[in-house]
């Protein structure tokens, strides 16, 4: 008998009809003798709007520690309407919210942290037979109010109960029957992948892959959680997150390609060159506790230098107000922004092992003359800035460049 994590999204509980699907999932696995812990996401859409709703009386600024009051009241519509269609089966259920559980997390409102997971009462229920539906995106802080753990936050729920159970598996069902090669949705030929490494699963969240969110998998990784990636609705043996690089040996030198639009661009330009201008541009710009993710600074000539990075689209105005101040002090020439940019990524546990990865991607993407603006190297992965676009035609090259394509279908 197993204990099994069961996390479905938004799309696989967006209707009551979903919803009654979902039961009959779980009711099988009862029936197999399973011990079952579900963790729910809102249904499709209710999270958007419900933000919508905050931002019209809050001229877009919501207050942190509402907008989680009212966000998570998402998942607790779904934990309820799961729990009743599992009784409703003849299937012991209880659901609970973050709250009631007892995940704590630490106080930082909309993108909280989960510190500690009470199992006691989530045991007892396993023990008397009960599955336990439990409200993913939410827990509390130590004062009691309730917090939210960012976009895609359901995942991590998932995981970290895995993690307090010590579960035999985190499953992660979603509308896709696994992890991609890149997104199918924007690359048809895209192919699934039966295993991919936590250290690529990693990257390919942080560099724009919503399939899971990010700290889902540092979490995983950190406790070493079984997760598979799965379709709510079709058969198939998704795709494994596992630690093992030894078995994807045999993958190709890259696992996987990642975009995105979320970002923008910032120039400075004809600063002085002189040591400290860095910490002069991006000091004040950590001080606004803006992240900047790229950063480059050109050659200098004539003793002055251009510096660009990227901050989240988001805070674009903040930052812009933040570098022109700086500007100001530094006497530079001017400032220069850009929205239209994306970022797109080639990740892989082979590069380590191969040369030639990044020359092998500016190649493809010169073929279609597609200009690259800005560049970013780690071990495991080589990120562009281009204008956005282009993005959908860069992703679509650098899957064929680097044999990602699925083979075309035999005719039937
Ligand atoms: P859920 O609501 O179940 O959490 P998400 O929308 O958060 O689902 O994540 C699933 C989506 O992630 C897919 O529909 C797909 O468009 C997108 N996606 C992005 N990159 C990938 C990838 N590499 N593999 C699979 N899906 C991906
Ligand atoms: N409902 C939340 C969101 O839309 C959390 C999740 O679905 O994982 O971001
Ligand atoms: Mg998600």
């Amino acid at each position: 008998m197993a204990l099994i994590v069961q996390k479905f999204g938004g799309t696989s509980v967006g209707t009551v009809e979903r919803i009654q699907q979902v039961a009959e999932k779980v009711k099988k696995f009862r029936e197999n003798g399973d011990d079952i812990v579900v963790v729910v996401s809102a249904m499709s859409g209710e999270t958007n709007r419900l933000i919508e709703l905050a931002k019209q009386v809050s001229d877009d600024q919501p207050v942190p520690r509402e907008l989680d009051v009212m966000i998570s009241t998402g998942e607790q519509v779904t934990i309820a309407l799961l729990a009743m269609a599992l009784i409703k089966r003849g299937v012991p259920a209880v659901s609970y919210t973050g709250n009631q559980v007892r995940i704590l997390t630490d106080n930082s409102h909309t993108k909280a942290r989960i510190l500690q997971i009470d199992d006691a009462k989530i045991r007892a229920d396993l023990k008397a037979g009960r599955v336990v539906v439990v409200a993913g995106f939410q827990g509390v802080d130590e004062q009691g109010n309730i917090t939210t753990l960012g976009r895609g936050g359901s995942d991590t729920t998932g995981v970290a109960l895995a993690a307090a159970l010590k579960a035999d598996e985190c499953q992660i069902y979603t509308d896709v029957d696994g992890v991609y090669t890149t997104d199918p949705r924007v690359v048809p030929k895209a192919q699934r992948l039966d295993k991919i490494t936590f250290e690529e699963m990693l990257e390919m969240a942080s560099l724009g892959s919503k399939v899971l969110q990010i700290r889902s998998v540092e979490f995983a990784g950190k406790y070493n959680v079984p997760l598979r990636v799965l379709h709510s609705f079709q058969e198939g043996p998704g795709t494994l997150i596992t630690l093992d690089e030894e078995e994807s040996m045999e993958q190709p030198i890259i696992s996987g390609i990642a975009f995105n639009r979320d970002e923008a661009k910032l120039t400075i330009r004809g600063v002085p060159d002189i040591p400290g201008v860095a910490f002069k541009i991006l000091g004040p710009i950590s001080a606004a506790n803006i992240e900047v993710d790229m950063i480059v600074q050109n050659v200098a000539h004539d003793n002055t230098t251009d510096f660009t990075f990227t901050v989240h689209r988001n805070d674009y105005q903040a930052a812009m107000a933040v570098l022109e101040n700086t500007a100001r002090e530094l006497g530079a020439r001017e400032v220069i922004g850009d929205t239209n940019i994306a970022k797109v990524s080639i990740v892989g546990v082979g590069m380590r092992s191969h040369a030639g990865v990044a020359s092998r991607m500016f190649e493809a993407l010169a073929k279609e003359t597609i200009n690259i603006q800005m560049i970013s190297t780690s071990e495991i992965k080589v990120s562009v800035v281009i204008e956005e676009k282009y993005l959908e035609l860069a992703v679509r090259a650098l899957h064929t460049a680097f044999d990602l394509d699925a083979p075309a279908r035999q005719a039937e």
